[in-house]
């Protein structure tokens, strides 16, 4: 090999390297900077949010209709890629777990990964908050446009909603969550490995069990990636109900180390960013707006006793100034 071929190899890879690194640079602690290296993360859409229910508009035909979430599948590859767990989706096309339904207009969303995003400690961990609530862990499954694109990277290329993230909350309680475990084994098999480490699912998974009882209510609402670019094209479909894994399992989340950093993953959320005039659509009729229609009602039932009560005083003062007229007259 020549020297001019050594010297240009050398270079490429500096170059990568490089590249490499201002790709992972960002941090959870400095998430100012973000925007600095990427643009999209001070746009106007962006993700997590706060779901307030005075900003919920129902929506009830909204469906979620799920594809062979049913099926046990050991085709995924871990790794702890520094900045959460990430269970990549590697079989086949026919087999790959999908969403479809009128919450994506129909169209048909194939999974690509799913990671986590927890706490340190049980009152911190999730990204998204329902009315201020917090939650110890919320699970992404990233799915892409099966529709239109052959592959996640292409959909990608797009600037328009090819991406919909399916967000799920989990609660801890003191039982294991037998459904958890081939996940939480592996959690655990990851403490011992490197960042960027990869091992390969044995055990078969069925995602269906990491979905809540409820699947009905949910939120939707337009987004971004909450990770670094930020890119603005997710659907974000929101559970409201949580799933539960046992405080043993949970304890396996906080052990994963960021081995660039020495220092553990978890704190991984993103902070709350505005709404800025965003809808977010509610498939059900959320308890806040009950009250709310309850508190109307109550308003009207108030008001009729005012006008009743009113008409009563109205009807006596009437008699007792035709009695007093009387009175007089015949005085
Ligand atoms: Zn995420």
């Amino acid at each position: 090999m020549n020297n001019k071929v050594m010297q240009f190899i050398i270079i490429l890879i500096i170059l990568l390297n490089r590249k490499v690194d201002t790709f992972q640079k960002w941090t959870y602690d400095d998430q100012k900077a973000w925007s600095i290296d990427n643009k999209e993360c001070s746009d106007h859409y962006q993700s997590p949010i706060n779901i307030n229910p005075n900003d919920l508009i129902l929506n009830d035909s909204l469906k979620i209709e799920f594809h062979n979430y049913n099926q046990p599948s050991s085709n995924y590859r871990v790794t702890n890629h520094g900045h959460s767990v990430q269970f990549d989706y590697i079989g086949d096309s026919i087999m790959v777990p999908m969403i479809t339904g009128s919450a994506l207009n129909g169209k048909e969303f194939a999974l690509q990964q799913f990671h986590f995003h927890w706490g340190l400690e049980p009152k911190f961990g999730s990204e998204h908050r329902i009315d201020d609530h917090i939650y110890p862990i919320e699970m992404h499954l990233v799915h892409y446009n099966h529709d239109e694109y052959q592959s996640f990277s292409q959909a990608l290329q797009s600037r328009n909603e090819n991406v919909a993230v399916l967000a799920i909350f989990f609660d801890i309680q003191n039982k294991n969550n037998p459904d958890f475990d081939v996940i939480s084994e592996k959690i655990q098999h990851l403490q011992t490995t490197h960042t960027n480490y990869s091992i390969d699912l044995q055990d078969r998974l069925i995602l269906q069990f990491l979905l809540p009882k409820n699947i009905r209510n949910f939120y939707r609402y337009h987004g971004s990636f909450t990770t670094p670019p930020c890119t603005t094209n997710v659907t974000w479909l929101v559970m409201n109900q949580p799933n539960e894994i046992g405080f043993i399992q949970y304890e396996k989340f906080k052990n994963v180390i960021d081995h660039k950093s020495g220092k553990p993953i978890g704190n991984n959320y993103r902070q709350l960013q505005q709404l800025n005039g965003r809808k977010i659509e509610c498939s059900f009729q959320h308890h806040q707006q009950q009250q709310n229609n309850n508190n109307n009602n109550g308003d009207h039932s108030n008001k009729s006793i005012s006008m009743i009560i009113i008409l009563v005083l109205s009807i006596i003062d009437l008699l007792a100034f035709l009695t007093l007229s009387k009175f007089y007259m015949f005085k």
